[in-house]
């Protein structure tokens, strides 16, 4: 394992140190001599937002499968942290090797969000690169950029040797045989230029978008990456078609992932049964732009039931016309989480106008369904701004969200966003509406959308003007993403890090009127983004806006025929697979009568950091990757029978947590130990099992690393949860390094705060390590 350059102190003093101590379950870690090149896949957000993003899932697997190429893992530190690193002198590290982000061959930042160029440029700093391509040196990292934000990347060209445009899974890999081959930077950073889908900023040529062919020659990643914390999307997401041609006018993805390509369902399957049995998660989501349009939809929503429902489905946003009886039924036989759809406007002219292509009808009896089978949340997606919206169509948001609440009777979330007018759409042309002209729609949905019902919720305009500025922005801005960054600009993206102060003070600071980059712009003249070959042709785009003016559909082409957008030549097309019969993944097992275990673990190392609710939650998974069948709750959420003693307080280690664990199958203690012990993660030792029911502890046993003093008075208190204990009623013992702290009425006072309180050389809590725990008899 590799050392931490953060210590405890430093460890103990951030938010979620859980963050920033690398070492889970499926961590990729090679010997060094085995190594030639490094790359760091640099997110530019926290941890948790990171290792919830499928692409750094399929780059992390692909340029790891390369022998003597190590891929590492580098997420933005929140704010505390990034002080500690600068303060400390640290600078930002790897999650697996603990490397210094500058000693690395390759840093490739993902860029999803545009609001995240502020974070890429703080990470360079702390990571000791320097900010703009022009000032590195041999020595130095190449810096690269992918993701999303790519297919206008003029407003950060500065700061990258290399954009990549499209998708990556190909591209990484024949950077890394450019590695193999070379170890001189500028020859390196040639090389890689030539390879189809990479821009080298200042070079006169025009990238064109790379497509990965045939999704199954690239089958998705099961060993994923198990987070240590609780991170966004926690479960096995599985991208089963990427790219959508229902054409979508104002829809960036849509256009830019063209074209539809599915994975097999065979490939589906087999991903699915190797992930679950490698991370032990119980719930999965199925990834795709539009998942109910994927073709066999219904074969593996009943291949992936599981009759115990102890493993859960996830769905995300649906088209209301794609909601039929079977994926309804199908939803609500599995976990029934909150429904959501995404109308997108509130009139059937403005529908048109954006190629949405539902009715209310369809939305109706969506309702119906989703109603009938028992929902009791939903959420609606509409957006404001559109082209040729007018004040009816903001009204109509008020008037169709009170008829659906008539009607649904649940809870309804109406969450209403800016539009953007997206590079490489039919709208790109279009004017973006100013924040003022945001904030008024926003007033007037509040004013009028007042039910009992429903919540409205909305996106921030201030970021929604910013996102907007730099989709369509041009090289100028890089001015700006610089000066926002010095003046404080940083994880912009997260409302209560967001600092508007520092983006006005940067637009003055480089003379560049913000508001200037909302307006329309000339068909004439080529946009900042059109060096870049996207592969949908731009007359198809400009014929997409004009019928979107006279409010003419655009079908389908997948069942109605190629629509002439240009993405398909060659052996590029769509792809597209028929139903085939149901695989069931999981099968019903009989009862057993349960036999109980109590099974000692140790909480060590770093892992002293991680919450409670983690600690439980990685041996949950460990149970499951085990194969060990554990008992489940009855009724419709099943949950893993566990239970355990009352863990230790932020950052005090143990050598002593017991859980109490049912198994449908009985074995020997000894077996139980070993299988779960091989499943554990670094930092949790399976140290006894007995078959056995878990006693009352009454008392635990702490040791310190140093010796400590107490000064206690008679009738001394300690105050917590709002009530005031009396010392003496459990501190049963000390001496000059242990305590043995009793349980009384289920309340137990920490060490930590005896220490704080009564030592007059107070430790810290990583310096205490709970070592027995007392059972009464
Ligand atoms: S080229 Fe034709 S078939 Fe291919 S994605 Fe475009 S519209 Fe669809």
């Amino acid at each position: 394992m590799h050392m931490n350059p953060v210590d405890y102190r430093t460890l103990q003093s951030v938010a979620k140190p859980g963050r920033y101590i690398g070492g889970e379950i499926n961590e990729v870690v090679k010997p060094d001599h085995e190594v030639h090149t490094r790359f760091a896949l640099a997110f530019p957000d926290t941890y948790e937002i990171g290792m919830s993003h499928a692409g750094i899932k399929i780059l992390y697997h692909t340029l790891n499968s390369i022998p003597g190429v190590w891929a590492q893992r580098v997420f933005a530190p929140w704010h505390d942290m990034a002080d500690a690193l600068l303060e400390g002198g640290i600078g930002l590290y790897s999650l697996e090797e603990k490397r210094p982000l500058r000693l690395f061959d390759v840093v490739g930042f993902s860029l999803l969000y545009e609001l995240s160029y502020t974070t890429v440029l703080r990470m360079l700093k702390l990571g000791g690169i320097p900010l703009h391509a022009a000032e590195r040196k041999s020595g130095d990292p190449i810096v690269v950029a992918g993701g999303t934000c790519t297919v206008n990347p003029s407003p950060i060209l500065d700061f990258f040797d290399l954009i990549v445009i499209g998708e990556g899974e190909e591209v990484v890999e024949e950077m890394a045989a450019v590695c193999t081959k070379t170890r001189d930077r500028s020859e390196r950073i040639a090389a890689m230029a030539e390879i189809e889908g990479v821009y080298r900023p200042g070079a006169d040529t025009r990238p064109r978008r790379r497509i990965l062919k045939n999704l199954d020659s690239r089958p998705f990643p099961s060993r994923l990456v198990l987070p240590h914390v609780s991170i966004v999307h926690d479960r096995i997401g599985i991208e089963v078609a990427r790219g959508c041609t229902r054409g979508c006018r104002f829809c960036q993805a849509g256009m830019i992932y063209r074209p539809y390509r599915e994975r097999s369902f065979e490939s589906v399957m087999e991903t699915l049964g190797d992930a679950l049995a490698a991370t032990g998660y119980d719930t999965i989501a199925m990834l795709a732009l539009s998942i109910t349009d994927l073709s066999y939809i219904n074969t593996i929503m009943e291949s992936i039931s599981c009759p115990s429902r102890e493993v859960s489905i996830g769905i995300p946003s649906l088209r209301a016309e794609g909601i039929t009886k079977k994926v309804a039924d199908f939803i609500s036989s599995v976990r029934k989480p909150g429904f959501t759809m995404a109308p997108e406007a509130a009139t059937p002219r403005l529908r048109e106008v954006i190629n949405k292509g539902n009715t209310e009808e369809d939305l109706f009896r969506s309702l119906s369904i989703i109603k009938e089978m028992g929902w009791k949340s939903l959420k609606l997606y509409f957006m404001t701004g559109l082209p040729t919206e007018r004040d009816e169509d903001v009204e109509a948001i008020c008037t169709l969200s009170r008829a659906i609440a008539a009607q649904f009777r649940g809870n309804l979330t109406i969450s209403v966003s800016g539009f953007i007018p997206k590079p490489f759409t039919p709208f790109q042309w279009q004017e973006q509406i100013a924040p003022r002209a945001h904030e008024e729609v926003i007033k007037y949905l509040q004013a009028n959308l007042r039910h009992r019902n429903i919540t409205l919720r909305w996106q921030d305009p201030s970021l929604t003007f910013l996102e907007g500025i730099f989709s369509r922005g041009d090289e100028k801005l890089s001015r700006v993403v610089e000066a926002a960054e010095s003046a404080g600009a940083y994880l912009d993206g997260w409302g209560d890090s967001f600092n508007a102060r520092a983006w006005k003070d940067a637009f003055e600071k480089t003379g560049i009127e913000p508001l200037s980059y909302l307006a329309g712009r000339s068909r004439d003249h080529p946009l900042p983004w059109e060096f870049i070959d996207s592969r949908v042709e731009r007359s198809f785009l400009l014929g997409e806006e004009q019928r979107a003016m006279h409010g003419s559909p655009t079908s389908d082409c997948r069942s109605d025929g190629c629509t002439g957008c240009g993405v398909c030549t060659g052996d590029i097309s769509n792809i597209v697979y028929q139903e085939s019969a149901p695989q069931p993944l999981f099968h019903a097992s009989p009862g057993q009568e349960p036999a109980p275990y109590v099974v000692g673990l140790t909480k060590e190392d770093e892992l002293r950091f991680i919450s409670p609710r983690d600690y439980l939650e990685m041996v949950k998974r460990a149970i499951r990757r085990s194969g060990l069948k554990a008992v489940y709750t009855r009724g419709y959420s099943p949950a893993m029978k566990l239970s355990m003693t009352p863990p230790p307080a932020f950052g005090i280690a143990s050598l002593s947590e017991y859980v109490q664990l049912d198994l449908r199958e009985p074995l020997e203690p000894a077996e139980v130990l070993q299988r779960l012990g091989r499943c554990l993660p670094k930092g949790i030792r399976a140290v006894s099992c007995v078959q056995a029911r878990l006693g009352r502890p009454y008392a635990f046993v702490y040791r310190t690393q140093r010796p400590f003093s107490l000064n206690i008075e008679p009738g001394q208190t300690i105050e917590k949860g709002g009530k005031d204990l009396l010392v003496s009623d459990y501190l049963a013992y000390y001496d000059d390094s242990t305590m043995t702290i009793l349980i009384r009425d289920g309340r137990t006072i920490s060490p930590v705060a005896i220490l704080d309180a009564f030592s007059g050389d107070a430790l810290s809590a990583w310096e205490v390590t709970k070592v027995e725990t007392l059972f009464g008899k």
